[in-house]
């Protein structure tokens, strides 16, 4: 279905849920949607568990019964990111040394301050927040102190790679120019601080690990990808393609969240909801 230069039998997706909450609908319907994008290909799955404070094993437990009591199957042994911090430290290591990182000690609080600056303009919301003013850009990286955070430096990332835009496969060919990502976008924070990394730094990492050749992910996630995109580039790893799907929304049309149990799989299961009329729920499956 992903069509193009990968053949079905090649495909390979994954679904990545974080153990911070039971799995609701709008991961049943991504799990569903990675699972039939990437048939007759492999369908994997991996858990996302750097926050260590969030994450917990029963979540992690749910996750693995959930989505075998809807149907689904995966090779082992499942990945999970709290036994890569190895790999996530070695690739940003090698950012670090190719000029495009910085560390930042800003707060939520600074940044806010900083954007409120006459100079600023109207501050502008990326993927992860407030698209940071670049207050600490230019200090030397002295190693992780993990009181710190890492940023990348997207304009010397640009530099570096000499272009003006990042392309990217969706279900058709998408451009984002150099200025749109620093305006919109710009200095993502690469390692969090006290975590040694962040989300996007790892999913990068570990999509390359696993051979992912379909990355399946929300709209919701659709802006994150340009900083995947670009983290590829810089680490020379292969770019797979993309689908970017609807969101799954409650009857206010408001995105279901974790929080909201009484939505969960497992609360669903228990009200004696059958996995064929979940799937029922989430017709159709594949926009
Ligand atoms: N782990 C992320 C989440 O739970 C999604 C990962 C991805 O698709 O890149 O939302």
């Amino acid at each position: 279905m992903a069509g193009g230069a990968v053949t079905d039998a090649t495909i390979r997706t994954r679904f990545a849920p974080s153990p911070t909450g039971l799995l609701h609908l709008g991961h049943a319907y991504a799990a569903l949607f990675a699972a039939q994008a990437a048939s007759p290909g492999a369908f994997l799955l991996r858990i996302e568990d750097i926050d260590r404070e969030r994450c917990s094993a029963e979540f992690e437990r749910a996750i693995y019964d959930d989505l075998h009591w809807l149907g689904l199957d995966w090779p082992q042994p499942v990945m999970r990111q709290s036994d890569r911090l190895d790999a996530y430290a070695a690739a940003l290591d090698r950012l670090t040394g190719m000029g495009v990182t910085y560390p930042c000690s800003c707060t939520r609080g600074d940044i806010r301050a900083a954007l409120s600056a006459p100079q600023e303009g109207a501050p502008i919301l990326g993927p992860d927040g407030l698209v940071y003013p670049g207050s600490c850009r230019g200090r030397p990286v002295r190693g992780l102190t993990g009181d710190e955070a890492i940023r990348l430096d997207a304009s010397a990332a640009f530099d570096l790679l000499g272009v003006e835009r990042l392309s990217l496969h969706d279900s058709r060919p998408q451009h984002l120019s150099r200025a749109a990502f620093l305006s919109g976008i710009g200095d993502v924070v690469l390692a969090r601080r006290g975590m040694g990394t962040s989300y996007h730094l790892s999913v990068v990492v570990d999509d390359a690990a696993q051979e992912i050749t379909l990355v399946t992910r929300g709209q919701d996630l659709a802006e994150a990808s340009w900083i995947h995109v670009l983290l590829q580039a810089l680490l020379d790893l292969p770019q797979p393609r993309y689908r970017h799907h609807r969101l799954i929304r409650d009857e206010d049309g408001k995105r279901l969240a974790k929080r909201d149990n009484a939505r969960s799989l497992r609360a669903l299961r228990e009200a004696g909801v059958t996995p064929a009329e979940v799937r029922q729920m989430l017709q159709p499956i594949g926009t």
